[in-house]
């Protein structure tokens, strides 16, 4: 099937169309999720859907599911998709590439007469933004179940209407369970949000997952002391301990390969006295890496490092964990089929990982899961400026089509 393609000039109408809903003067769209906005966008998907011959269902917290059927409809499904809502003033690509590249993938089986074995859903998930409901990937996390959907139908926004009011006044309250079912894959296309695919002139990029983040707060406890009296060797300076841990710490991130980023941001030393030596000073670390056991060895380097200095030191630490943000690990086989669609279709990629959360994070706990990126100009994202090449989001569109066929695994021509 490597001849198929998707139809790129149409791909394209399809979101100078879609970005027209709710345009904003800045040459971008604003539609935050279960407005009067969200609900045209919403429709306009679903009639487009329709005439592409899908069977749509909605389920309770609103997620669109446009089916094309397979040839076995016990199997379970092959989903595809991503979000039609925005920032108050953002882009047309933003969630909006993934769900019509979705329905284009539809749209050229259809032209060329393909059927696949398992089915395939193209899903719009709502509130990707949570810019209205303050909780963002809100329906996609309960499809994962990771939330249950009590927590999600009662999220209010800054006027007290519901997600649950406003579901079923835009007549998006569907009558589906949320989740609850195999998916045999997901797929989510979307832009990267990022600069690296664009600076390196390749169209794709194979996500391997999102990285994770661990912060922790360091205090370092000394003596308070006299600045004119106090001898230097008899001092117990909490300041000057953090000093040389915040050193030691950033020599961590260059001690470990691939590279981390660890970031010391804030400080604060008590009393914070030009003449007094600080008894006590507490800073920051914040840590991020999409390898989980390498965040987890770095935490385990920063306490060594601390406590070797304040030992030499005579000052005591205590190293306290503030956050925890899993490493998302998207699935080795969709990652490969990915790379091989691209491969196949002569395609330049590289592999890289979000630093964005998407649905695909949430989907990932719950179906094997992959992403597609394509380059978006100047990285700009969550803004009207938004843009990307027309070539590149074609690119990108073929690889989901190639993926989405080699995991319906058998499929035959009518
Ligand atoms: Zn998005």
């Amino acid at each position: 099937m490597k001849e198929s393609k998707v139809d790129g000039g149409r791909l394209w109408a399809s979101l100078m169309d879609m970005g027209r809903v709710g345009a904003t003067s800045g040459g971008g769209s604003g539609r935050l999720a279960l407005t009067d906005l969200d609900r045209e966008a919403r429709d306009l998907f679903v009639d487009w859907c329709r005439g592409a011959g899908c069977a749509v269902r909605i389920d309770r917290m609103g997620n669109i599911f446009a089916r094309r059927a397979g040839t076995d409809e016990a199997r379970s499904p092959i989903m595809t998709g991503s979000h039609l809502d925005t920032q108050p003033l953002g882009g047309k690509f933003d969630g909006v590439y993934g769900v019509l590249a979705g329905l284009e993938v539809v749209r050229a089986l259809n032209d060329a007469n393909i059927e696949t074995e398992a089915p395939i859903d193209v899903v719009v998930w709502t509130d990707e933004e949570g810019v209205r409901f303050q909780s963002s990937m809100i329906a996609s996390g309960i499809f994962a179940g990771m939330y249950d959907l009590d927590h999600g139908l009662s999220s209010a926004d800054s006027n007290g209407n519901t997600m649950g009011e406003e579901l079923e006044r835009i007549g998006y309250a569907g009558p589906e369970p949320v989740g609850g079912y195999p998916v045999e894959a997901f797929f989510e296309a979307h832009i990267e949000q990022g600069p690296l695919l664009e600076s390196e002139g390749k169209s794709v990029g194979v996500v391997l997952g999102a990285q994770g983040q661990r912060c922790y707060r360091v205090t370092v406890e000394g003596e308070e002391g006299h600045a004119g009296t106090l001898p230097m060797d008899q001092r117990r300076d909490a300041l000057l301990g953090a000093a040389r841990m915040i050193d030691a710490v950033n020599r961590v991130a260059f001690s470990h390969q691939p590279r981390p980023v660890i970031t010391v941001g804030a400080i604060q030393a008590r009393p914070n006295s030009p003449n007094t030596i600080s008894g006590r000073t507490e800073f920051t670390v914040d840590s991020r890496h999409p390898d989980s056991d390498l965040l987890a060895a770095i935490g385990d380097d920063l306490r060594r490092v601390c406590a070797e200095i304040a030992d030499a030191a005579g000052l005591d630490v205590n190293i306290e964990q503030t956050t925890h943000r899993p490493t998302i690990t998207f699935d080795p086989s969709c990652i490969t089929a990915i790379r091989e669609a691209a491969d196949g279709l002569g395609i330049s990629h590289r592999d890289l990982y979000s630093a964005a959360g998407h649905d695909a994070c949430n989907i990932s706990l719950c179906a094997p899961t992959g992403m597609i990126f394509v380059p978006c100009e100047k990285g700009l994202s969550h803004n009207e400026k938004e843009n990307a090449k027309p070539e590149d989001l074609t690119a990108g569109a073929d690889v989901l089509l190639h993926a989405i066929l080699g995991r319906a695994n058998k499929e035959s021509r009518r």
